[in-house]
């Protein structure tokens, strides 16, 4: 596993790399971008890596685990028998970390847990970019998972009303890189003013930029919570909405569950 900079989570664990285009919202896909420059491999092929799956024995400490950022966990050429190998480390040999699951192909994500439902250290997740693809947020919540969330970037447009019933976590950003594609920050307003509403832990990751990784700010605040019962701080505030003078490094839950 390797240490990442990627802000709502610590370590990728890639045993699957290479992946093929599903949508808009891969056009720009940074492991292309990284793999062609540096010449790691071909992205647009699937290359498994058993000899990783015990990494995350090797970290003692509790952390959170990005499962495959360079590729699909669910690509169709990841064979199941990879997949199961893969959940049998993370429910039996190195339970203490919280993975995150995410994946484009969320209709075999579905199937997958229908015969094998996630427990609560194993969060799943699917992107959704455009209006258009938001049935991928409709299958997610049937997900046989304790912890769902969103990853609702790179926002490509105003996503209008969100039903975010069954849904724990929403993380939204704009597009990085050379050719990155504006996002407008009334379109991330939305989505965190409705994740306030309902009740759902947001997490604003950047804007949109060739290095918007340090514009982590929405409003003058970070927006960084996690799905917890502590979104619900004792004052009675929920964590995000702070008042003025609380606006520098915003709001980090108190506590977790997961
Ligand atoms: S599904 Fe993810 S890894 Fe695969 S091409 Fe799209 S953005 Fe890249």
């Amino acid at each position: 596993m390797n240490k990442t900079p990627i802000s709502w989570t610590q370590y990728t664990w890639n045993w699957a790399t290479g992946c093929t285009k599903v949508g808009p919202g891969c056009l720009n896909c940074y492991m292309f971008r990284i793999y062609e420059q540096k010449r790691i491999q071909d992205p647009s092929k699937v290359v498994l890596h058993p000899e990783r799956l015990l990494q995350p024995l090797k970290v003692k400490t509790p952390s959170k685990v990005f499962v495959n950022d360079m590729g699909d966990t669910f690509h169709s050429l990841v064979p199941d028998e990879l997949i199961e190998q893969a959940f049998r480390i993370m429910e039996e040999l190195a339970p203490w970390h919280t993975y995150q699951v995410l994946t484009k192909r969320i209709n075999r994500m579905r199937r997958f847990s229908q015969g094998h439902p996630f427990p609560s250290h194993i969060w799943a997740g699917t992107s959704v970019e455009t209006r258009k693809l938001w049935a991928r947020a409709e299958m997610l919540k049937e997900v046989s998972t304790q912890v769902r969330f969103l990853s609702l970037e790179p926002l490509l447009e105003d996503l209008g009303d969100l039903d975010l019933t069954g849904i724990h976590w929403v993380i939204t950003g704009g597009e990085s890189g050379p050719r990155f594609r504006p996002m407008n920050l009334a379109w991330a307003r939305r989505i965190r003013d409705q994740c306030v509403e309902q009740g759902v832990a947001f997490w604003y990751k950047q804007g949109s930029g060739y290095f918007p990784e340090s514009d982590k700010y929405l409003d003058g605040m970070v927006w960084h919570n996690f799905p917890a019962p502590s979104i619900i701080i004792s004052d009675g505030l929920k964590v995000g909405q702070t008042t003025r003078r609380d606006q520098s490094e915003a709001v980090a839950p108190k506590a977790t569950l997961f």
